[in-house]
Protein backbone atom coordinates (compact mmCIF):
# COMPACT_ATOMS: atom_id res chain seq x y z
CA UNK A 1 0.00 0.00 0.00
CA UNK A 2 1.61 3.28 -0.94
CA UNK A 3 -0.16 5.54 0.73
CA UNK A 4 0.77 3.15 3.66
CA UNK A 5 4.39 4.00 3.40
CA UNK A 6 4.01 7.62 2.47
CA UNK A 7 2.56 7.94 6.16
CA UNK A 8 5.62 5.66 7.48
CA UNK A 9 7.70 7.99 5.51
CA UNK A 10 6.42 11.17 7.04
CA UNK A 11 6.34 9.80 10.67
CA UNK A 12 10.05 9.06 9.91
CA UNK A 13 10.78 12.39 9.06
CA UNK A 14 9.22 13.58 11.59
CA UNK A 15 11.45 11.43 14.15
CA UNK A 16 14.68 12.64 12.37
CA UNK A 17 13.66 16.02 13.12
CA UNK A 18 12.58 15.82 16.51
CA UNK A 19 8.96 16.66 15.54
CA UNK A 20 7.22 13.30 16.46
CA UNK A 21 4.00 13.88 18.37
CA UNK A 22 3.05 10.21 18.11
CA UNK A 23 4.56 7.03 18.19
CA UNK A 24 4.24 4.02 15.85
CA UNK A 25 2.20 1.63 15.38
CA UNK A 26 -1.01 2.45 16.96
CA UNK A 27 -0.48 6.23 15.68
CA UNK A 28 -1.84 5.01 11.83
CA UNK A 29 -4.82 3.15 13.61
CA UNK A 30 -5.56 6.00 15.27
CA UNK A 31 -4.74 8.73 12.80
CA UNK A 32 -8.47 8.76 11.51
CA UNK A 33 -10.48 8.63 14.74
CA UNK A 34 -8.52 11.29 16.42
CA UNK A 35 -7.26 14.91 16.19
CA UNK A 36 -4.25 14.73 14.47
CA UNK A 37 -1.26 15.70 15.77
CA UNK A 38 1.27 15.91 13.05
CA UNK A 39 3.95 19.15 12.93
CA UNK A 40 3.64 21.22 10.44
CA UNK A 41 6.11 20.73 7.54
CA UNK A 42 6.24 24.03 5.98
CA UNK A 43 6.67 26.01 9.10
CA UNK A 44 8.13 23.18 11.40
CA UNK A 45 6.14 24.66 14.07
CA UNK A 46 2.31 24.66 14.07
CA UNK A 47 0.02 21.94 14.72
CA UNK A 48 -2.27 19.99 11.79
CA UNK A 49 -5.53 20.33 11.80
CA UNK A 50 -8.06 18.44 10.29
CA UNK A 51 -10.05 20.42 8.20
CA UNK A 52 -13.09 19.30 5.70
CA UNK A 53 -14.10 21.07 2.44
CA UNK A 54 -16.68 20.69 -0.31
CA UNK A 55 -16.69 20.29 -3.87
CA UNK A 56 -19.76 20.87 -5.53
CA UNK A 57 -20.79 18.86 -8.63
CA UNK A 58 -23.89 19.04 -11.29
CA UNK A 59 -24.62 15.53 -12.92
CA UNK A 60 -27.53 16.13 -15.05
CA UNK A 61 -28.34 19.08 -13.27
CA UNK A 62 -28.60 17.75 -9.68
CA UNK A 63 -26.39 18.76 -7.18
CA UNK A 64 -23.75 16.31 -6.03
CA UNK A 65 -21.56 17.25 -2.88
CA UNK A 66 -18.22 15.62 -1.99
CA UNK A 67 -16.79 16.49 1.17
CA UNK A 68 -12.87 16.57 0.79
CA UNK A 69 -10.45 16.17 4.19
CA UNK A 70 -7.12 18.02 4.41
CA UNK A 71 -4.97 19.05 6.97
CA UNK A 72 -4.11 22.96 8.00
CA UNK A 73 -1.45 24.47 10.18
CA UNK A 74 -1.91 26.33 12.87
CA UNK A 75 0.55 28.91 12.92
CA UNK A 76 1.10 29.55 9.12
CA UNK A 77 -1.83 28.03 7.46
CA UNK A 78 -0.46 25.70 5.27
CA UNK A 79 -2.67 23.14 3.94
CA UNK A 80 -1.94 19.68 3.17
CA UNK A 81 -3.60 16.48 2.33
CA UNK A 82 -2.27 13.62 4.32
CA UNK A 83 -2.06 9.88 1.91
CA UNK A 84 -5.20 8.27 4.27
CA UNK A 85 -6.65 11.25 3.49
CA UNK A 86 -6.11 11.56 -0.17
CA UNK A 87 -6.92 7.64 -0.41
CA UNK A 88 -10.24 8.68 1.30
CA UNK A 89 -10.63 11.59 -0.50
CA UNK A 90 -10.57 9.87 -4.43
CA UNK A 91 -12.53 7.04 -2.83
CA UNK A 92 -15.82 9.27 -1.91
CA UNK A 93 -15.38 11.34 -5.65
CA UNK A 94 -15.11 7.83 -7.26
CA UNK A 95 -18.69 7.47 -4.90
CA UNK A 96 -20.46 9.86 -7.10
CA UNK A 97 -20.13 8.04 -10.17
CA UNK A 98 -23.77 6.86 -9.28
CA UNK A 99 -25.64 9.98 -9.55
CA UNK A 100 -24.00 10.26 -13.20
CA UNK A 101 -25.70 7.61 -15.12
CA UNK A 102 -24.50 8.11 -19.30
CA UNK A 103 -22.67 11.34 -18.20
CA UNK A 104 -18.56 11.07 -17.73
CA UNK A 105 -17.36 12.41 -15.00
CA UNK A 106 -14.25 14.97 -15.40
CA UNK A 107 -11.55 12.84 -14.56
CA UNK A 108 -13.30 9.95 -17.32
CA UNK A 109 -12.19 12.72 -19.40
CA UNK A 110 -8.98 13.22 -18.44
CA UNK A 111 -8.25 9.58 -18.41
CA UNK A 112 -9.17 8.43 -21.78
CA UNK A 113 -7.16 11.68 -23.13
CA UNK A 114 -4.30 10.64 -21.36
CA UNK A 115 -5.07 7.06 -22.23
CA UNK A 116 -4.63 7.96 -26.36
CA UNK A 117 -1.70 10.36 -25.10
CA UNK A 118 -3.92 13.36 -26.30
CA UNK A 119 -3.67 17.23 -25.20
CA UNK A 120 -6.04 19.40 -24.63
CA UNK A 121 -6.22 21.23 -27.95
CA UNK A 122 -5.74 17.67 -29.89
CA UNK A 123 -8.77 15.97 -28.04
CA UNK A 124 -11.01 18.92 -28.79
CA UNK A 125 -10.17 18.81 -32.55
CA UNK A 126 -10.94 15.02 -33.02
CA UNK A 127 -14.00 15.85 -30.67
CA UNK A 128 -14.97 18.92 -32.78
CA UNK A 129 -15.21 21.09 -29.54
CA UNK A 130 -13.44 24.32 -28.91
CA UNK A 131 -10.20 23.95 -26.47
CA UNK A 132 -12.75 26.05 -24.04
CA UNK A 133 -15.51 23.53 -24.15
CA UNK A 134 -13.12 20.37 -23.47
CA UNK A 135 -11.33 22.11 -20.30
CA UNK A 136 -14.64 23.00 -19.02
CA UNK A 137 -15.77 19.12 -19.60
CA UNK A 138 -12.78 18.05 -17.38
CA UNK A 139 -13.27 20.73 -14.57
CA UNK A 140 -17.47 19.71 -14.98
CA UNK A 141 -17.46 23.70 -15.12
CA UNK A 142 -20.30 24.15 -16.79
ZN1 LIG B 1 2.94 25.64 9.45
Amino acid sequence: MAGFITVIKYVAMCSLSGNLTFSLPGAIARMTAMPITLTCRACKDGKLHEIVSRREFFPNKKMVSVELRHVQCDACGAVDTLSAQHADNLRRLAARKAEYGEQLMGEEYIALRKRYGLTQRQASKIFGKGLIAFSRYENEDV
